[in-house]
């Protein structure tokens, strides 16, 4: 069972919780000993250090963020130093590009390239074994309904790939999975997102 090993204070970690499966990343960030806080409203990312966008609907997920001024509010709490994770819907929502629907809202801050439903239909739906980058040993992976990343931008960082695809990504305080690692109770890439991702400073000084 992963655990968080920090001496300084944890950071507190949001969950955008408009839709999809907010409720286990929850869980996951609470087995770990972190303070969640469900966010529904830009007001709720203050105090918080890391943001996690689940899985879900993207399409959905964009409306209702754009709704409740989350959009904006996100990128501004990322330009002020947050971090991000998306993870499957959520990695929809953080890449630049979405093939195929260039109309659909997303908040854009990563080098991604992705492709919708690419891994087939729910039934299609699939579990693999994956080395991700900073975990000892392999981890057990869900896919469902999965994006497929078909082009990494040259600041992005691959953290694990399957089959020839990147499958975990990282950026400058962003994280993107297109599998589901709050399903299955290895918490191990929530410590990772905790632990690294939150705790990168701001490359650049603006
Ligand atoms: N297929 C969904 C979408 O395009 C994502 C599926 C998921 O998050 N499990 O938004």
């Amino acid at each position: 069972m992963a655990a968080v090993k920090r001496t300084a204070p944890l950071p507190r970690i949001g969950v955008l919780a408009l839709q999809g499966a907010f409720r286990e990343h929850r869980q996951a960030l609470e087995r770990l000993g972190v303070t969640v806080v469900e966010v529904r409203l830009p007001r709720h990312l203050e105090g918080v250090d890391g943001v996690i966008i689940p899985g879900g609907e993207s399409t959905t997920m964009a409306k209702l963020m754009r709704d409740y001024g989350l959009d904006d509010a996100l990128g501004a709490f990322y330009r002020q130093g947050g971090a991000l994770w998306g993870t499957c819907a959520g990695a929809i929502v953080l890449a630049t590009d979405i093939v195929g629907f260039p109309e659909q809202p997303r908040l854009g801050m990563m080098d991604l390239s992705v492709v919708r439903n690419d891994y087939g239909r729910q039934v299609a739906s699939f579990e693999a074994d994956l080395d991700v980058e900073g975990l000892d040993t392999p981890f057990h992976a869900l896919f469902i309904r999965a994006p497929r990343i078909v082009r990494v931008g040259p600041t992005v960082r691959v953290l694990a790939s399957y089959e020839g695809d990147a499958v975990a990504v990282t950026a400058d305080r962003l994280m993107a999975t297109v599998f589901h690692p709050e399903l299955l109770r290895d918490d191990r890439v929530h410590a990772l997102f905790v632990e690294q991702v939150c705790c990168e400073r701001p490359t650049t000084a603006a």
